[in-house]
């Protein structure tokens, strides 16, 4: 267990925690025993109103969008510091109440999320608007700018298996355009999200600039529905995802959304096994396969399928599956006991549809949430297995005879996140990189987004980009000015 305490099971508005109690509460369970980790206060219609208040003051006093630019990305920086400084105790809350090894938080969680905020401060004063040149007026008369202002209040709604990575990926772009934040983690993952809080107190953020509100779907229901959010950003599943835009369609509010994914990894007959096999064992189960853009439909040469399969069921072996604060950890159990129902189902539903189980299968033991890595192999694109995303270690394989059929295959999905593809050829590569419908296409390589490098979903995967420039414009308002300066 720990050696320290966790933040306070509270809201934190306004840079204080806010101890209102709750007619609704709920216990958030560790994943690897089932024990009780907190009871958590369901912020009602009240405390979301004072969270939006708060940030909205804070960006209508222009403490945070109208401080020099340089001077907000000093305060981003210095967030990134204190992340860094404080890297082990977020790790291990990361591990703690998600169950993902403690060796990965250590290692990715917690290090990307100082890298995000470096790269976005870097931001704050780069995002400028463009002098124009008028078309349909002559030379000097006219002098036209565009400005680039906060689109305003952000709610920031996320998921739980990633709960700090995910949250910054929102919090740093918004923050560098000048946006205030309120933020609800996950119902199973509050944690980290309330120490990354009161680090932004610390590193001497305003108050009402980052605020975090805690509470299950209601909670987001409640915050999606306020007029005072200017602008949603949400990942999720693709069903609340369509949830939230009838919601935001009320009243126009700016939305972003990064949902589900059931992407591919394609090895192609000429790719280096000794990558490939690794790769798409790795794409599938890290995290214990609850990553958006996870491999989890292998597309496979039929020649060589049986060998793949062995390679992958081997390296997948090898995953010492335990508690996430185990050091020795590669595989935690999947977040909650409705997740782990879930997938054993949809396994079942699988096979009862004619899909062949190949390994796995089974949870392991009876106390936490524990699954074993699963391989299951279908040519029906109707089977479950083909077609459904489990958000669990499960892994289906699908052979193709004829390289023409490989796009088809891999598009054969309502939705278009991601894909893996492995080969040795870079004519091959490109082609397919330009066929296959997803946002992110990674060739000879897995699961690395980059803070440079836009990322989202085609189709029911999502709409808009996080990363890199292009995220920047859905925390910004353009607004043209139109100056006439006399004949
Ligand atoms: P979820 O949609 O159930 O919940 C996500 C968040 O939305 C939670 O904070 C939840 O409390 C909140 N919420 C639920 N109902 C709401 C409503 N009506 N209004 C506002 N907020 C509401 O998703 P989940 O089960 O927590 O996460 C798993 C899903 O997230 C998977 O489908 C996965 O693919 C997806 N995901 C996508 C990405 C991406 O970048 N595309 C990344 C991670 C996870």
């Amino acid at each position: 267990m720990t050696d320290f305490a966790l933040p306070p099971s509270a809201h934190f508005i306004n840079g204080e925690w806010n101890s209102s109690s709750s007619a609704t509460t709920y216990d958030v369970k560790n994943p690897a025993d089932g024990s009780t980790l907190g009871t958590i206060p369901c912020a009602d219609l009240p405390i979301v109103d004072h969270a939006v208040q708060s940030a909205k003051r804070a960006l209508i006093n222009k403490a945070w969008s109208d401080m020099p630019p340089l001077e907000r990305g000093m305060l981003m920086n210095r967030l990134a510091d204190l992340i860094s400084a404080n890297a082990e105790k977020l790790a291990t809350v990361e591990s703690l109440d998600n169950g993902k090894p403690i060796a990965f938080s250590r290692t990715l969680d917690i290090p990307l999320c100082a890298m995000w905020f470096r790269y976005f401060a870097g931001w704050t004063s780069k995002i400028s608007g463009q002098n124009l040149q008028p078309s349909l007026q002559s030379g000097g008369s006219f002098h036209c700018y565009t400005r680039k202002e906060p689109v305003g209040v952000v709610a920031a709604i996320v998921p739980w298996n990633f709960p700090l990575v995910l949250a910054v990926w929102k919090i740093a772009p918004a923050l560098a355009a000048g946006c205030t934040v309120v933020l609800k983690p996950a119902e199973d993952t509050p944690y980290s999200a309330l120490m990354l809080a009161e680090l932004a107190v610390e590193a001497g953020f305003p108050p009402g600039v980052l605020n975090v509100v805690l509470g299950q779907g209601d909670t987001g229901r409640l915050l999606v529905e306020h007029e005072g959010i200017n602008k949603i950003s949400f990942t999720g599943s693709t069903q609340t995802g369509k949830a939230i835009l009838r919601a935001a369609a009320n009243d126009l509010k700016r939305i972003t959304l990064e949902l589900g994914g059931k992407s591919p990894t394609i090895i192609m007959p000429d790719a280096n096994m000794d990558l490939a096999i690794p790769g798409a064992t790795q794409a599938i189960f890290v995290n214990s396969g609850q990553i958006c853009f996870a491999g989890s439909r292998l597309i496979v040469p039929r020649k060589s399928m049986n060998q793949i399969i062995d390679g992958v069921s081997t390296v997948a072996s090898t995953l010492k599956v335990g508690p996430g604060l185990d050091p020795e950890t590669l595989m935690g159990p999947v977040i909650n006991q409705k997740q782990l129902s879930s997938i054993l189902e949809k396994i079942e539903m699988s096979i009862s549809q004619g899909a062949a189980l190949v390994q796995g299968g089974n949870r392991i033991g009876s106390c936490g949430y524990f699954l074993e890595p699963t391989i299951l192999v279908t040519e029906d694109r109707n089977n479950t297995a083909f077609k459904d995303e489990f958000f669990g270690p499960v892994l289906t394989v699908t052979p193709y005879d004829d390289i023409d059929d490989i796009a088809d295959i891999a598009n054969d999905s309502y939705y278009g996140l991601a894909a893996h593809i492995f080969t040795e050829n870079l004519g091959t590569a490109h082609k397919l990189a330009a066929k296959v419908n997803a946002g992110t296409i990674w060739v000879n390589t897995q699961l690395n987004p980059d803070p440079n490098i836009p990322f989202g979903g085609f189709k029911q995967s999502g709409w808009g980009r996080e990363n890199g420039e292009e995220v920047l414009s859905s925390y910004t308002e353009t607004k043209s000015v139109i100056m006439y300066l006399g004949s």
